[in-house]
This record gives structure tokens, sequence and C-alpha cells, in this order.
């Protein structure tokens, strides 16, 4: 049988994971795994650079993630489930692509002085911040992944740690795959008050949350804003959680939706709490499944403790190559 590609993704353990993050990611991490050999890895390094000032909370953060992948369909016995900090490897092919890696290229980063400008008051003025897409692509080397599952906004971020595999490559020896963007779809879904959707902001509806948070929160969404009545027709595509529908209603219910919506012969309260219906229907089964596993704390150790295992041994090897490359056939 052909070996199948690999492919590397990870999160940051930051805060509790909400169905944005179960769409934009998760959805498609369940589904790599019959076309990938993939590893998913606990970024909590990647968390460090931006919460150094009050990383206390990271580990919990990293298991409670890890039973959220779980229960969204990533299966430990076909995945490589781990934690960036226990393969130290990381850290060290990090330093040796940061004596490769021009300063100005990070600094030209899109989304750098944004990020600062954002988490200004974390300290992100920091070295490590600004190595941030260094450490990425040690994370993806390490592992000589194929394929990054990246959304079309990502693919110039891309480029830059393919531009960091080509100067290593050339600079000492064709150690590495230059890794190629998997385009995902990743569903435009906003928070309940149309922001963002983020813990910070309180608009978002977690996997954590029990039914009645989640039903709450779906009973706040703010729904088209030029329909202040009910008898004004309205405009779906303007509206987040017709936006939901899209996602969790068949498709000629959500055909139906829209024309009632615009006809002003639906109304908001109604059409939330249809939704709200079918997104506890949806996210029942993974909610239900990740308070399991949280409560079987062994099992999540043991999960991290062999995906750990996997992944220094395949650290390790790759390292050996680098060390050879760089230390005794360097031009
Ligand atoms: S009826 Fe539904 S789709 Fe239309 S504006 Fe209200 S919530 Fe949005």
């Amino acid at each position: 049988m052909a070996k199948r590609k690999r492919i590397l993704s990870g999160m940051r353990p930051t805060g509790p994971m909400h169905v944005g993050h179960y769409w934009g990611a998760l959805e498609n991490w369940a589904a790599l795994q019959d076309e990938f050999e993939c590893f998913y890895m606990v970024a909590d390094w990647h968390a460090l650079t931006s919460e150094w000032k009050a990383p206390g909370r990271i580990p919990q953060f990293g298991r409670e993630n890890v039973a959220d992948w779980i229960a969204a369909g990533v299966d430990p016995s076909r995945s490589v489930i781990f934690v960036q900090s226990a393969v130290p490897q990381h850290a060290e092919l990090h330093l040796i692509l940061s004596c490769v890696t021009p300063i100005g290229w990070l600094e030209r980063v899109p989304t750098y002085k944004e990020q600062m400008n954002e988490l200004a008051d974390k300290g992100v003025d920091n070295y490590a911040f600004l190595g941030y897409p260094v450490l990425q692509a040690a994370d993806i080397l390490l592992y000589k992944g194929d394929c990054v599952p990246v959304g079309e906004d990502q693919v110039a971020h891309l480029e830059l740690i393919r531009e960091i595999t080509r100067r290593f490559n050339s600079t000492f020896a064709p150690v590495f795959p230059e890794p190629q963007p998997r385009l995902t779809r990743t569903p435009r879904i906003l928070g309940t008050d149309r922001r963002k959707m983020s813990k910070s902001y309180g608009n978002d509806i977690q996997l954590s949350h029990d039914e009645a948070t989640a039903k709450k929160r779906v009973a706040s969404m703010i729904t088209d804003p030029k329909r202040p009545r009910k008898t004004d027709p309205g405009h779906p595509d303007e509206c987040n959680v017709f936006s939901f529908h899209g996602l969790l209603s068949p498709r000629e219910r959500v055909a139906e939706i829209e024309r009632d919506c615009r006809a002003a012969t639906l109304g908001c309260t109604d059409c939330k709490s249809e939704m709200g219906a079918r997104l506890l229907e949806r996210f029942r089964p993974i909610m239900e499944k990740r308070r399991a596993l949280l409560a079987r704390p062994k099992e999540i150790d043991d999960i991290l403790a062999a995906g750990n295992d996997r992944a220094r041994a395949v650290a390790a090897a790759t390292m050996a190559e680098v060390r050879e490359a760089v230390f005794k056939t360097a031009k």
C-alpha cells in the first residue's frame, strides 16, 4: 500500500473551544484522517508566546482541548495527538531555522503588526512572538509534513514557511519536503453579537457549555440589523443565524427559511429557536462525549503519553538528519 501523505496541524490552548473552532478546523481534522497520516499538536509553546504573563491555565486548556478533539472525531488510534513542549526537538529545530530566517521576512508578515496592536496588553513586542512563524516551520518540518490544512487567508503565511524550508535545503542539504497548502473551507460564523466569535467577548457557544447556556446564547443572537420589526422583509444573507442554518439545516429547509424571511412570514424568534434545536442536536453527542472523557483523566494522560512517544520518535530521527546536514555537510 502506498505510504499516506503526512499532515501536521495544531491549536493554541488559550481557552475553551467553541462551535466556530469545530466548523473552522475540528470537523476537517476528523475528515483528514481518511486521507492522511495526521499529527495533531497541542501548541502550548505557541500559546506561551502571547500568554507568558499568565501561563498557568495553558496545561488544563490543553487537556480540555484534546477532549474536544476526540469528542469531535479525532481518533487517537489513527492520529498522533501530542503536546508540543513534550517534544523538545521543536525548540532545537526552531533555533536552527532562526539562523536561516532574515528578520525582515518576519517583520513583513501582514498579520504581525495587526496582532501586535490587537494583543498589545499581552506584551507581544517580545522576540518569541516575532519568531512565531519560525516555530511553526519547525513544527511542520520536524514531521516532514507534506501538507498543512490552511484557509485561503493563510496561504501567504505558509509561503513564508516554504521559503524558510527552501533556504534550509539550499544552504545545507535537501532534508525537508516543501509543505503544500491543503485548502480548507472555513465558514464565516460570527459570535452572537456579530463580532468575531471569541470567549473574551462572551459571544461564543462553547463545546463545554450546558444546554441551557447554549440555548440562552442562541436566543441572544443579533439577527438582520435591517429588520427591526417582524413585518419588515429580512435579508438572510446579512444574518448570522441564517449562516448557522446553512451549516445545520437540510438544503430544502434553508431555501424555505430564505424565502419566508424575505417575505416577512417567518419571525426571528422562531427562526432562532429552530436553529438552536438543530445546533444542540448536532453538538449534544460531542458535548456529552467530552464531558465523559474529562471524567476519565487517566485516559487522556495515556493518549497524550502514547502520542508524545510517537511524535518524539519521528522528531528524533529528523533531528539526526538535520544535525548531520548542518554540522557535517554545510557548504
Ligand atoms: S428570520 Fe431568520 S434568517 Fe431572517 S433575519 Fe430573522 S433570524 Fe435571520
